[in-house]
């Protein structure tokens, strides 16, 4: 049994209930705190307290920004015709770096996932809906992950587009099946945007 300092012990449980850390990382982690500069730790925490305060929604796209609308909704130089809906923020940064795209975004933070117990109204397509019915898109490219939930999120708003006469488009599988958007390096996502098709 490890026995550590109750404040020692508390930081370390903090640590480990992080994505991707272990035990022994965590401990590491707390190790690592307790030997930085206190100005240090301050800072640290102020950009914690400071990015859970400030970071918001977007109202348009759901992005997350400090500002209301987001400066990719907020901008004059993009083309406010076409929406590419992703799954994630992550994936809107990955979009971007491409620097291909010049739409604006949607998205949904999450894909329908039954086994997960997430259905359509658990994510923001709702919100997606509304939006397509106060501006005249052209074009809505679905981008959701080539995963069997990105899919199926992809076909279900497909369904719902289809009825008000706004061409849908899927990106193609330049992505690997399985794979996550944010992950995937310039050249691959540029393809798979180059490849996208009506469904
Ligand atoms: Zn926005």
């Amino acid at each position: 049994m490890e026995y550590f300092a109750p404040p020692l012990a508390s930081l370390i449980e903090e640590f480990s209930k992080l994505p991707g850390i272990g035990r022994k990382t965590a401990q590491r982690l707390a190790f690592h705190v307790l030997n930085m500069d206190t100005k240090d730790v301050n800072q640290f925490i102020n950009s914690i307290i400071n990015a859970k305060k400030n970071i918001k929604y977007c109202s348009i796209c759901s992005n997350l920004t400090e500002k209301d609308p987001c400066f990719i909704c907020d901008s004059t130089r993009r083309d406010k015709t076409v929406i590419c809906v992703v799954e994630d923020p992550r994936d809107v940064i990955a979009l971007e770096r491409t620097k291909e795209f010049n739409g604006l975004y949607h998205v949904l933070h999450g894909s329908i996932s039954p086994m997960e117990g997430i259905g359509p109204e658990d994510i923001r397509i709702k919100e997606l809906l509304q939006r397509l019915q106060v501006v005249d898109i052209k074009e809505v490219i679905l981008a959701t992950n080539p995963t069997i939930e990105g899919e199926a999120t992809a076909m279900y708003i497909s369904k719902l587009l289809k009825p008000l006469g706004i061409k849908t488009t899927r990106i193609a599988h330049g992505i690997p099946v399985g794979g996550d958007l944010e992950y995937a390096d310039e050249v691959t996502i540029s393809k798979a945007l180059e490849g996208r098709r009506e469904i």
